[in-house]
């Protein structure tokens, strides 16, 4: 019987350390060097003899924006079940983080608003509060640090293919075209990925791709904060989707390192742009928890910060029939969600885990790989239900609706309102939005009479 997808989530988002790794691969080629790449890479720094990652960035050696990432300068939360694993790859990462500057919170230290009304705190999960350049930088120093991993400056062009295997990458910088040897190739090259084109150049299927229209625009901004580590580091905000889209939908704070807070609003639709600090200023004050007011009355680093996403979109690779053997996708470069909900970097983190258990699976390398996109598909299928759920719930979006979405949208709104005043609701809504459990422990019977008992008022 196949596994469930509850169950393979579960194997994935274990915390036991890797062991057991054998190499079994010569060189492997991951393409693209943002969180995915180092991930995967670090993953299969175990398995392979040497691993190549190739990025078109000069990769800075500290903590900074680059080109290749532009949303890199708005809010990124690390959602407790991406902490997780990568406690898991880089043993001490969170005390590394810590002692370079992150503010590691306790689930004391964040806050959450609904509609204004602060919600119970789930008492369990706590984050690394910093910039998305500062987890990045983390997390590519420790991958570099690994002797058998090392960057190639230069772009992807395409695939080299031979019989039913991928052998070679196609590169290219400004003076030179060449091929890349590679006895396995991971594409992390984010949501424009080329991966379906140079398929269907070499005859192979393009994965079918799934989009869900959701339009959010992002404003960030950054200001000077009191030195050391502030009772609230982190805050969220949301207002429940309504036929006008307000100015503020959602906005959420946290403290960064070298003592800034970062601020990001978001909202959707077709709205004018935020004009500047004043305007900024004036949203954080009106209709927000007053932690937002303050923070935005620091020293401004720097301008806003925007940027907008037009939709969530995913490929489904794990649905090809046809596919070439050595070859897989991980991180946005498969599924991409509306940002909002902070799914990206675990998801990347939960790819890296799929790739893992694949690789110590003992697989047969010289067929494709259906057995890690059948793992993976468990993670996108999870973050894209929490994404595209909430997301449909808004006036807005016109689908496409799942089927039986009223009934399940019915008995997950049931869990978001006890969630908001009981503290199990609570740990166990949160475990699922940040990625540590699988979204169908959620509709588990003792789950829910206890969430429609709280919404009725009940005794617990
Ligand atoms: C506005 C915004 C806010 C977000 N907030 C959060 C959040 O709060 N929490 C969270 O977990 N996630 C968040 N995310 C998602 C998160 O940024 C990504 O999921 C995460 O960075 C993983 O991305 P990736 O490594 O797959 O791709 P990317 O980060 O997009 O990196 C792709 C890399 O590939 C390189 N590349 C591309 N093409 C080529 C080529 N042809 N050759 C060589 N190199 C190439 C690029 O230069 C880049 O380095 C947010 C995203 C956005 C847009």
């Amino acid at each position: 019987m196949p596994e469930s997808a509850a169950r393979v989530f579960a194997r994935l988002s274990t915390d036991e350390p890797i062991a057991d790794t054998e190499t079994v691969l010569g060189r492997a080629v991951v393409l693209g060097g943002s969180i995915a790449g180092m991930l995967a890479a670090r993953v299969l720094s175990g398995h392979a003899e040497s691993v190549v990652i190739i990025e078109r960035d000069e990769l800075p050696s500290s903590a900074q924006r680059r080109r290749g990432t532009p949303h890199d300068g708005q809010l990124h939360t690390l959602m407790h079940g991406g902490r997780m694993q990568l406690e898991r790859f880089f043993p001490g990462f969170g005390q590394q983080a810590r002692a370079e500057g992150a503010i590691v919170t306790s689930a004391m230290n964040i806050r959450a608003y609904a509609d204004g009304v602060q919600k119970v705190s789930d008492g369990k999960m706590g984050l690394i509060s910093s910039s998305r350049p500062f987890v990045e930088s983390l997390i590519r120093r420790r991958t570099l640090d690994l002797p058998n991993v090392k960057v190639l400056t230069c772009r992807a062009k395409g695939l080299v293919f031979e019989g039913d295997a991928v052998t070679g990458v196609r590169c290219a910088d400004e003076n030179d075209e060449w091929i890349e040897d590679a006895d396995f190739v991971v594409d992390a090259t984010g949501r424009a990925s080329k991966l379906s084109d140079w398929l269907e150049a070499g005859d192979w299927q393009r994965p079918a791709m799934r989009r869900m229209a959701i339009d959010i625009n992002y404003t960030t901004g950054i200001f000077a904060r009191e030195p050391g580590d502030p009772a609230l580091a982190a805050a969220i905000a949301y207002r429940t989707p309504s036929t006008a889209p307000p100015r503020v939908a959602t906005a959420a704070i946290t403290a960064i390192e070298r003592d800034r807070w970062l601020i990001t609003i978001a909202n959707y639709g077709r709205q004018e742009p935020i004009k500047g600090v004043d305007e900024f200023r004036a949203l954080c004050a009106a209709d927000q928890p007053p932690i937002y007011r303050e923070a935005a009355s620091g020293e401004p680093a720097g301008e806003l910060l925007t940027y907008r996403q037009a939709e969530s979109r995913r490929r489904d690779f794990h649905l090809l029939k046809r596919f070439p053997a050595r070859l897989i996708a991980v991180g946005d470069a498969v599924a991409s969600f509306n940002p909002v909900y902070g799914q990206g970097m675990s998801s990347a983190a939960l790819h890296a885990s799929a790739l893992s258990d694949y690789l110590r699976s003992g697989p047969d390398l010289d067929e494709p790989a259906y057995r890690f996109f059948a793992m993976q598909r468990a993670v996108v299928d999870a973050a894209w239900q929490i994404s595209t759920s909430a997301d449909l719930a808004r006036p807005d979006v016109n689908g496409p609706y799942p089927r039986g979405y009223r009934f399940s949208s019915w008995l997950i709104n049931q869990i978001v309102d006890a969630s908001v005043v009981d503290q199990r609701t609570a740990v166990r809504f949160n475990s699922v939005t940040y990625m540590r459990t699988h979204p169908s422990t959620l509709v588990k019977p003792s789950t829910l009479a206890r969430a429609f008992r709280v919404n009725r008022g009940k005794p617990v």
